[in-house]
Parts: structure tokens; sequence; C-alpha cells
């Protein structure tokens, strides 16, 4: 008995154990899938993470999340992880050589930024840092991130520096050819005297590397100056109309005193001489009706007196007249005096006008406005008197040469001693303009045909001796020539075509030569 009781106390004591270890184990249990659960949790929230690198990468990591939301599935799982464990690795190596092509352009960008002279000298330090630091590899896109922050904020300190200090704009060939043409402008107008100094200033900065700030002063300068003169002219012409309309109104006012007096004179005269008249009929009469002597005598007498009175009102009345006339005559001369005068300078300033207009401000020979009016006279002469007319273009060889070795002014004062040598070479029926540039042309009249390539050479030769020394360099200029003489029926124009072909196959048979169109 106490041995069976002793048994059921054993067994109780085994079925407390085992519960007790049943529910230690339910608890483990639950722990452990608490414990995988946060790990699926992880796993999935790190799939997240990786999300968007690569699309084949997004399907697998989805197909795992769902695959991790139930235990059953986990299994499942496994072979999925073997090829999510490759993609990542081929996504990381994918991702290092990304990193690395953009370490390069970033170290590409850099050299850029350094080009910047303009850049302040903190920056530039700053930026050489970086160039350094950028030698090293990237490991992550968060190695990368904050440099592009720190790119865009060199540039954006760059912009900034620059607007604050208002950097110039960089001239670009289309401003270097807007110089070039105001140039060209300026040495086809002719400025007044004191206005020379500033254009010359003017069209030696245009010669040189201009800044777009000082290329919009030169083009707002030469306009004032422009309008300056057209105003100073405008205001020439209204001067000399003004005084001419003055004189004009006090000759009208004269006229119309002198025309008033006359009607007047005349008037009274008629009355005057109807008086007269009528007095020599009252002695008429007397002399028919009155028999008594004495009587006679006293009324002859009487409209004798009468007749004196008036013929001596006359006289008054004529004296009167004359010294009014001679008042009128002597405003009339002080005007016409006057404006005689205001004429005179009008003229002259549109003659001094007139010449600078046909005259070529740098080299101060006619320009092609006087070239165009002389080859109009010549031909009219040549028709008129069929002797021989030559027109010549001489254009200098390799000028541009001369410009871009020793500058546009070298450039400038050399086409004035070869525009003197031109000119002085040449005989006073002879002609020589320039006709634009380095270009001249010659007009000669009465040479003919076996004398004219030598009188040619003389020039050309002439131009070649000149002993040109520039940046204490000897240099010789050659001018090549080509020549043509006006036929019957032929224009001018025509010739001056010819003249200009042949200066062309001049210049390509080796140029510093004469070549007359036969
Ligand atoms: P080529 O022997 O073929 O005539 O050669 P080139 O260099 O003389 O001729 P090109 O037509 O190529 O150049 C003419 C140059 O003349 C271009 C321009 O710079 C220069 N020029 C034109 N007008 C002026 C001027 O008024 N002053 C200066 N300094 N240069 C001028
Ligand atoms: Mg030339
Ligand atoms: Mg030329």
């Amino acid at each position: 008995m106490k041995d069976s009781m002793a048994s059921a106390s054993q067994v109780n004591l085994l079925k407390q154990k085992l519960h007790l270890a049943k529910a230690a184990l339910t608890e483990l249990d639950e722990e452990q899938n608490e414990k995988l659960q946060t790990l699926l949790q992880f796993i999935g929230h790190l799939s997240l993470a990786c999300k968007g690198q690569n699309v084949e990468l997004d399907n697998k990591l989805a197909k795992l999340r769902h695959l991790l939301t139930k235990f059953e599935s986990v299994e499942e799982a496994l072979p999925e992880l073997v090829d999510i464990e490759q993609l990542l690795k081929k996504q990381y190596n994918h991702v290092m050589v990304q990193l690395e092509d953009s370490r390069v352009s970033l170290s590409r960008v850099i050299r850029q930024i350094q080009r910047i002279d303009s850049a302040p000298e903190k920056i530039k330090k700053e930026i050489n840092y970086f160039k350094k630091d950028l030698g090293k590899p990237f490991h992550s896109f968060w190695d990368y991130i904050p440099k592009v922050e720190q790119l865009v904020s060199f540039y954006e300190e760059i912009l900034e520096d620059q607007l604050r200090h208002g950097e110039a704009i960089k001239i670009s060939p289309k401003h270097r050819q807007l110089a070039h043409e105001l140039s060209q402008m300026i040495s086809e107008v002719e400025f007044r005297k004191h206005q020379r100094d500033q254009v010359l200033t003017i069209k030696d900065r245009l010669s040189n590397d201009i800044e777009v700030d000082s290329l919009i002063e030169a083009y707002q300068t030469i306009l004032t100056l422009l309008l300056e003169n057209i105003s100073q002219e405008k205001s020439a012409s209204q001067e000399f109309l003004c005084a001419l309309n003055d004189s004009l109104t006090v000759v009208r006012e004269v006229v119309t005193d002198s025309c008033n007096n006359s009607q007047r004179s005349f008037q009274l005269k008629k009355q005057i001489n109807h008086e007269l008249y009528s007095r020599v009929d009252n002695v008429g009469e007397a002399i028919i009706n009155i028999d008594d002597i004495h009587n006679l005598k006293s009324q002859v007498t009487e409209q004798l007196a009468s007749i004196r009175t008036s013929l001596g009102r006359k006289e008054a009345l004529e004296e009167r007249e004359l010294i009014l006339l001679k008042k009128s005559m002597d405003i009339l001369k002080k005007e016409v005096n006057e404006l005689g005068k205001e004429a005179a300078d009008y003229k002259e300033r549109l003659f001094e006008q007139q010449k600078i207009n046909l005259l070529d401000s740098l080299t101060q020979l006619p320009n092609r406005a006087a070239l165009e009016e002389r080859m109009e006279q010549e031909f009219r002469h040549f028709q008129r008197h069929k002797q021989p007319l030559w027109v010549a273009v001489a254009d200098i060889d390799h000028f541009k040469n001369i410009n871009d070795s020793f500058g546009h002014s070298t450039g400038d004062k050399t086409l004035q001693v070869i525009a003197m040598a031109l000119k002085n070479s040449l005989r006073d029926t002879e002609f020589v303009a320039r006709y634009g540039g380095e270009e001249f042309v010659l007009l000669i009249p009465e040479v003919n045909a076996t004398d004219i390539e030598q009188l040619l050479n003389r020039v050309r030769e002439k131009v070649k001796s000149i002993p040109f020394k520039f940046k204490n360099q000897r240099i010789t200029v050659t001018v090549s020539i080509g020549a043509a003489q006006i036929l019957e029926n032929e224009l001018i124009n025509e010739t001056f075509d010819r003249a200009d072909a042949a200066l062309y196959r001049a210049k390509h048979e080796s140029r510093d030569r004469v070549i007359i169109d036969v």
C-alpha cells in the first residue's frame, strides 16, 4: 500500500516536471519565433533599402519579402537567397565602377573651374585642396554626394563674386567685326579739327583687343561727335537763313515806306501842278481880259507870287523825297552788304565742308567720292578730245601682315607714307585717290601705251624704295598695280574693271609688279 502511494506521488512529480518542461519549451519556441519574426522583418526592411538600384534585384527582393511574411514559405525563400546574393555582388561591383566614373568626372569639372582666372584667390586655394582630395577613391555614394555639394558651392561663390564685381563680357568675333567696321567708318568720315585727337584715340583703341564696354563707349562717342557736327551744320544753315530773313524783312519795310512816300509825294505834286496850271491859266486870262495895265500888273504879280510859292513847295517836297530815298538806299545798301558778308561766310563754310567731304581723313588724299567726280570729269574730257586716259589700281602687298606684326597704328602710318609717295610720284594733271583700305586708284591722262608701263613701274619702285623701319626692323613694302586704257565706246567704269582684273593677275603673278591690260 505504502509502495503504491509512493509510486503515485512519483508519477505526479514526473507529470508536474513534464508539464513545466512543456511550458518552458513553448516559451522558448515563442521566443524563437519572435526573434525569427524580427529577423525576417529586418531582412524585409533591408531589402526595401536596396530598392531602386536594379530592376531584376528589385523583383527578386519583392518576392523574398513576400515569402518571408509566412513561416511556412521561409523554406521556399532559401533558393531565392542564393540568386539574390549573386545579384547583390554584381550590383556592388557595378556601383564601385560608377563611383569611380563619378570621381573622374568630378576631377574633370574641377579642372574646368580652375581655368576661371577671375575666381577669388581664397576659392582657388580651396579648389586646389579639393582637387587633391578627389585623388582618393570613393567607397560609397555617401563619399560622392558631399563632393558634388562642395563643387556646386564653388560655382555659387564664383558666380556671386562675378555678379558682385560685374565682370566684363568676353569679346567675341562679332564684337571684333563691329570694332573693325566702326574703325572703317571713322576713316571715311571727316571730323572737325578739335575732334580729331579724340577720334584718333578711339581708332587706336579699336585696332587693339577692345573690351565690349569700351566698344559701346566708342560707338557712343562717335555718335555724339557726328550729332554735334550735324547740329552745328544745321545751326550754321539756320543762322544764315535767319539773317537772310531779317534782311528781307528790312528791305520789304523800306520798299513799302518808299512806296507810300512816293504815293503821298505823287498826290502832293499833282495838287501843286494843278495849282500851277490854274495860276498860269489865271495869268493868261488876266492878259486877255484886263485892259488896265496897272491892274494887269498887280494881277500878274500876285499870280506869279503864288506860282513861286507853289514851286517852292514843290522843290521842298522833292528835296524831302530825295532825302527819304537816300535814307532808304543807305538802309538797303547796309543790309545788302551785311547779307553779302553772311553769304560769303556761309559759302566758305560750305566749300570747306565740300572739301572735307572729298578728302580721305587718314591720308589726306582725295577719297572715293572725289575719285568718282574726277572719273566723270576725265571721261567727259576723253569723249570730247579723244586723248589717251589710263585707269590704274594699286594695292599694297601683304598689308595685313604689317597690321598683324606691328599693330594697326603702324599700319595707318604706313598708309599715310605710301599715299604721300604715290601723290609725289605723279604730275599735277595726274590724279590719285584712296579707293578704300590699302587700295589706291590713279587716273593718268595723255600718256601713250608705250610709256605707261614705265611710268607705273617708276611709281611702284618709288613705294618700294621707302625706308620703312618698324621695331628696329628694316621693312620693304611693295605694291601691285593693274592698269587699263579707256577704249572708244567704253564706259570709264568698264576701264576700271579691266584695271582691277589686271591687278588681280599681278597679285597672282608674285606681286610687286605692274600689269597692263591689253
Ligand atoms: P594682298 O597682297 O593680297 O593684297 O594682301 P593684303 O594683306 O594686303 O590684303 P587683304 O585684303 O587680305 O588685307 C588688307 C588689310 O588691310 C586688311 C585690313 O586689316 C587692312 N586695312 C584696311 N584698311 C585699313 C586702315 O585704314 N588701316 C589699317 N591699319 N589697316 C587697314
Ligand atoms: Mg593688299
Ligand atoms: Mg586689297
